[in-house]
């Protein structure tokens, strides 16, 4: 794994707060060193990692871990978050559309320019897509053979010229050909620095190719100092993302990934090795999480992910509000309530709803009621549930003989389903006035038990 150490790191800290036995200022304080001590042996920025551990420290000290977490495993998911953010957030991959879909790669010398585009030749191709390498170097006398043989290597077609001594002469020369191909993946020449000569270079290829992605090439072995590289070629060459490469060769990959990621481009595609397998698409959630050991990560979010969604709970929130409530509904209803501890967060979604002040211990639903409710439902018919009006005296037995639940149980759900009813009702006719309605329930609601 690339960044192992960091990774080891990281998991020994993470492994400190499960062993603890509060989440404490004292322990988040602790937590914040060993975070600062891991990354600045990766390389990582000074001032990055304080803005880092600040966060951190701030959400563990302010935050109430949701419904469903506790206080420990809620700090691991800060740290996992934070983390995540600070290598670029939500992946950004490349979707190739339009044919051909041109990628050209762009950078200073030796950063693995012509590795890469054999790289990305490999990677597209293995995803069924038809690819073309175009060589484009025609300042490393060594250039076009290595590209040739990097082509031949992945066993694609490829476009160069030994003898034009101009790039855009050369792209043009093919262009004939271009459209058969699905993915063009264009090499270009590199510099010791980014200078003037290499920008305008780069903007007339860029005229002629109209690129749809122009992405940076940066070695991970420059650490920190990425940051400074990939901030320039941003303003000056407008680039759409950027490829970190030789990740697996350097200590310092924390802080070249890190420092990629502030400079406002997004890292695409990691490089990991010298063979043309060695790419991989950077997913700064994947690449944390399997920093911090996957599993665990995972299990963690999962657990999270039960406590329901907002947008869960706004949904609910709506189809009561239309008036569209049955007793399935009522059933997950309860279920959500109970997954977020009480009614007061389903109430902060619906418009209206958040000014009542409701007595906690009301909204809070009881875990025995709710299970007898569940196994009552479970042998009631579909009609039944979606109307549950129809259940007589003879259906109630039955339903309790089915369920093994007593019919005054079963009676009280009914009765419930009916009090939640007429809330829905009034709700439909009366949106605006919530505290006129609640004084006619004498200040209950008979929804929340
Ligand atoms: P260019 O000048 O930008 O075209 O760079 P090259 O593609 O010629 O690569 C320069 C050197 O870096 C070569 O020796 C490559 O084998 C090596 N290289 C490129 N990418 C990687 C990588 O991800 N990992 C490692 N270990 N070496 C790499
Ligand atoms: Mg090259």
């Amino acid at each position: 794994m690339v960044l192992e150490k960091l990774g080891d790191s990281l998991k020994n800290t993470l492994h400190k707060i499960a062993q603890s036995i509060f989440v404490d200022e004292r322990l988040i304080n602790e937590l914040v060193k060993d975070i600062q001590r891991a990354l600045l042996q990766a390389d990582v920025n000074v001032k990055l990692v304080f803005n880092l551990t600040e966060k951190i420290k701030q959400r563990a000290l302010k935050e109430e871990p949701p419904a469903g977490l506790t206080k420990k495993e809620y700090l691991i998911k800060i740290v996992y978050e934070e983390l995540v953010n600070f290598v670029g957030g939500k992946q950004e991959k490349v979707e190739v559309s339009g044919k051909p879909f041109r990628i050209m790669l762009l950078g200073l010398f030796g950063s693995g320019k012509t590795t890469t585009t054999g790289k990305l030749a490999r990677f597209y191709t293995k995803r069924g897509f038809k690819v073309a390498i175009v060589g484009l170097d025609i300042h490393r006398p060594a250039a076009m053979e290595q590209i040739e043989q990097v082509a031949k290597s992945v066993g694609v077609k490829f476009f160069l010229d030994k003898k034009l001594k101009d790039p855009v002469s050369i792209y043009k020369k093919f262009s004939e050909e271009y459209a058969d191909y699905d993915v063009l993946i264009i090499d270009t020449a590199g510099r010791d620095a980014l200078s003037s000569d290499l920008i305008r270079e780069i903007e007339e290829i860029s005229k002629e190719v109209k690129p749809n992605e122009r992405i940076l090439v940066i070695s991970a072995d420059i650490g920190q100092t990425a940051q400074q590289q990939a901030e320039q070629f941003h303003k000056s060459c407008d680039i759409n993302g950027i490829i970190v490469t030789k990740m697996d060769g350097t200590a310092k990959g924390g802080g070249a990934l890190s420092a990629c990621a502030v400079s406002g481009a997004k890292i695409k595609f990691i490089g990991t090795g010298e063979k043309s397998d060695d790419l991989e698409q950077f997913n700064p959630e994947g690449f944390i999480g399997r920093m911090l050991g996957m599993g665990d990560i995972e299990a963690l979010l999962e657990k999270a992910k039960e406590a329901i969604s907002e947008e869960d709970a706004e949904d609910l929130g709506k189809r009561f509000l239309k008036g569209e409530f049955n007793l399935i509904d009522l059933y997950e209803q309860m279920q959500a309530m109970k997954k977020m501890g009480h009614l007061s967060k389903i109430a902060e979604m619906i418009p209206g709803f958040s000014q009542l002040k409701l007595p906690k211990e009301m909204l809070e639903v009881q875990q025995g009621k709710l299970e007898k409710w569940k196994y009552a439902m479970d042998s009631m018919r579909k009609e039944e549930l979606e109307d549950p009006d129809i259940i007589d005296s003879a259906r109630l037995e039955r339903i309790s003989r089915g369920s093994g639940i007593p019919v005054s149980d079963i009676r009280e759900l009914l009765k419930q389903y009916k009090q939640s009813k007429k809330l829905v009702k009034m709700f439909k006719g009366n949106k605006g006035d919530l505290s006129k309605m609640m004084k006619k329930f004498g200040g209950r609601m008979p929804m929340g038990m």
